[in-house]
């Protein structure tokens, strides 16, 4: 099943080439929290079920990010064995274990990526989304994909600095989800899929999950080891190698085999210069005078 939001909220499954708005199956929950329940449920609606739902084309639709505030977004770094070597050093996610991207970065399909700084280098990384459906905490590697409710694609989009990463990829609008979740049970081997993504059209990025370092049962059976996993969560599982810089007026694309294409424009409209961010030069200017 591909299930997602779109047009304001409204609940759609794919289906035979149209749009079945489904969004009645769930009443008793606000918009925004529609997809969220059916996630949290576990519930895949199956094709009997949509006999009398209203169909819309395709062409009507606008998806939205199908978890627009996700509890929590966990980013995989150096998880692709070819990626390390376009990294500064040499340490992969076994090194540096996972980090946490803040749940207001999240942008949904066509939509904007702002650029923050003009003279800061601002990456895409294209990368397969794991959405938790079954929660727990110290899941077992074997027992890991039942605890997947669907898979997405996302971009991680990162600006190349010296700050933490958990800074660095939480900007607004740095983390493009969407267009909707293909549910596991379509998806039975997201360790052998085709990734690719382009910006303006050129191929940056094509590889496959299939050379992933930790692949998605060792990503969840160790953030649980950390941390409790709960329904919606996401995990972004990693980029491959042919990460590069995001300009002004960009259009990234990242098509992921069985799941789909999310695309995103790119805007330097509101970026500042570095050294104007808030904060250095107050504490410096503070610092000076005491
Ligand atoms: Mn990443």
């Amino acid at each position: 099943m591909r299930i997602g939001l779109f047009n304001g909220g409204r609940l759609g499954v794919v289906h035979d080439g149209v749009v079945l708005d489904v969004s009645d199956f769930i009443t008793a929950f606000d918009v925004q929290g529609r997809l969220f329940e059916i996630i949290r449920r576990g519930i895949v609606v199956d094709d009997e079920s949509l006999v009398a739902v209203p169909a819309i084309a395709l062409e009507d639709v606008r998806w939205e990010a199908p978890l627009p505030r996700p509890g929590k977004i966990i980013g995989a770094p150096a998880n692709y064995y070819e990626h390390i070597d376009e990294m500064p050093d040499s340490a992969t996610i076994l090194d540096w274990g996972f980090f946490l991207k803040s749940p207001t970065s999240v942008i949904g399909p066509d939509e904007t990526i702002r650029l923050p700084y003009s003279d800061k280098r601002t990456d895409y990384e294209g990368e397969l989304a794991v959405v938790i459906g079954r929660g727990g905490r110290n899941i077992p590697l074997d027992e890991a994909l039942e605890h997947v409710y669907g898979y997405t694609c996302v971009l991680d989009i990162t600006v190349r600095s010296s700050e933490d990463r958990s800074t660095r990829k939480s900007f607004d609008t740095f983390t493009p989800i969407g267009p909707w979740i293909v549910t596991a049970d379509e998806l039975t081997r997201p360790g052998d899929l085709r990734l690719r993504l382009d910006v303006n059209g050129e191929s940056k990025q094509d590889s496959t999950t299939s050379k992933l370092i930790y692949g998605v049962p060792e990503l969840i059976a160790y953030a649980s080891s950390v941390v409790t996993l709960e329904p919606g969560d996401v995990i972004a599982t990693g980029t491959p190698a042919g990460v590069g810089p995001l300009a002004d007026g960009d259009v990234v694309t990242l098509d992921i085999e069985s799941v789909g294409s999310l695309r995103a424009t790119v805007s330097a409209r509101d970026a500042i210069r570095y050294e104007d961010r808030p904060g250095p030069a107050t504490a410096l200017h503070r610092a000076a005078a005491r």
